[in-house]
């Protein structure tokens, strides 16, 4: 009996394409908007490829494996019980297990977790390490809360969590509002639940299986990204201005990797707004930010009391109409528009690496393209944070520590890998490179590959 093919010409055009997808996720904004970007240039590439077509590659890729949600049940310190939801989205794991990481934000829902698992994916595979796509979080906000209500949260959300994941079915990590002491929490909890000391989680503390350098590793991974795109038009990053979105772990560290290579940052923000230090936010005053932000848990406002010269922009204020040469939006997505793009463009800006998830809407991308901007989205350029989750992964497996030295080359390799696939799948016929669309294929192709020869499943 001949088996049911679905003809090539049914699923070949983009906007049929866009709204099955926006019908089958009613209300997910972040998802479809996700899915658009990177469809935008597989429908472009897979035009002549019937193979991808025929086995609905890019259709299977966009529905998540797995969404499980889950009811997190928590006492705070007065002892009233509270009640969050929490999500694990286990999108693609052709190429690796799921991975991914974890964030609590109170705006956290399906569809911008779904949106960050289906970005993780095509983020993992350009690493070059087995790595799927996978991403979870709770819409549990941790400013205010103590330390203790902190830890009960993160046991009790592993006391759900910890039977749809393991070191080689889904290994997630921090995220916003997750870092070292939370995955602490988490993974002390996991062990307490399966007795096994396992690689579950990456972004461990050093003394228990964490890698050097992970928490570094996003922000200088972005710069290094930043600074290849840079050279392909005979520049690099000594004398250049910055103007960097947020102030958390990614942030600091794109800032201290931009001053090192003699860069000038002048911005950070946070959610209620930004400080703008026209003197360079240099090496003393980031591990003021960093003492600040991430063990005092303060606001960027207290920088513009704390040095002379520094101003701040409150009301939710963002800095991209400060004038710079490069920018990098490290704090969540959608956080650059349109509107901002063409003001960073009218200001001269020539480079913009993402050091955030989907910071720029696709107005934005749009404009950045159209100028010929350097512009690296965040699937390409963050993807150093995730690459060191993999070599912690290996690291765990080995039962041995690398050097930090072993470590940074490793880093830089990645990230020039990645550059390298970009230019590879994204340069245009007029020499520009077109980075999203680089990093679109090039991740596709490779979990596209690993699922046609899967067969159907
Ligand atoms: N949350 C980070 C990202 O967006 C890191 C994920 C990980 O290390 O697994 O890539």
């Amino acid at each position: 009996m001949q088996m049911h093919r679905t003809s090539v010409t049914d699923h070949v055009d983009l906007e049929g394409f866009m709204e099955g997808v926006a019908r089958r996720n009613p209300g997910q904004s972040e998802f479809i908007q996700a899915v658009r970007e990177v469809a935008e240039d597989i429908f472009d590439f897979i035009e002549d490829k019937v193979e991808y077509h025929e086995a609905q590659i890019l259709r299977r890729i966009a529905e998540p494996d797995r969404v499980v949600s889950f009811r997190v049940c928590w006492e705070d310190d007065n002892g009233s019980i509270r009640v969050n939801r929490g999500y694990r989205v286990q999108n693609n794991n052709a190429i690796g297990p799921y991975k991914g990481g974890i964030r609590f934000h109170p705006s956290v829902n399906e569809s911008i977790l779904k949106f960050l698992a289906f970005e993780q994916t095509f983020k993992n595979a350009l690493t070059g390490l087995p790595m799927g796509g996978g991403k979870g979080g709770a819409n549990f906000n941790p400013k205010g809360k103590s330390v203790n209500e902190i830890m009960r949260f993160c046991q009790s959300f592993m006391t759900e969590l910890y039977r749809h994941i393991g070191a080689n079915v889904d290994v997630p990590a921090g995220d916003i509002g997750v870092g070292a002491r939370e995955i602490g929490f988490m993974f002390g909890q996991y062990k307490r639940i399966t007795n096994a000391w396992e690689g579950v989680l990456t972004g461990k503390g050093l003394e228990y299986g964490g890698s050097l350098i992970r928490p570094e590793a996003t922000g200088y991974g972005a710069v290094y990204f930043l600074e290849n795109m840079v050279k392909t038009r005979g520049r690099d990053l000594a004398g250049v201005t910055a103007v960097i979105s947020g102030s958390g772990n990614v942030a600091t560290h794109a800032a201290e990797k931009i001053t090192q290579l003699g860069g000038k940052v002048v911005t950070l923000s946070d959610s209620e707004g930004f400080i703008h230090d026209p003197d360079g936010i240099g090496l003393e005053k980031i591990q003021w930010v960093k003492d600040h932000k991430t063990h005092r848990r303060g606001r960027i406002s207290q920088y513009a009391e704390e040095f002379k010269g520094a101003t701040f922009h409150g009301d939710r204020a963002r800095p991209w109409a400060v004038p710079c040469d490069v920018a990098m939006p490290c704090a969540t997505q959608n956080e650059l528009n349109g509107e901002d793009a063409r003001t960073l463009v009218k200001n001269g800006c020539f480079a913009v690496s993402e050091g955030a998830n989907m910071p720029t809407d696709l107005e934005g991308v749009h404009v950045f393209k159209d100028a010929q901007l350097l512009y690296a989205p965040g699937k390409a350029s963050n993807a150093g944070g995730v690459a060191v989750s993999g070599l912690e992964m290996s690291q765990n497996s080995e039962r041995r520590s690398w050097k930090e030295s072993e470590l940074q080359q490793l880093l830089r390799d990645i990230m020039d890998g990645i550059h390298d696939r970009c230019l590879e799948y994204g340069r245009k016929s007029d020499d520009y490179v077109d980075y999203v669309k680089g990093a679109n294929i090039a991740g596709f192709k490779k979990v596209a590959d690993a699922m046609l020869a899967f067969g159907v499943v």
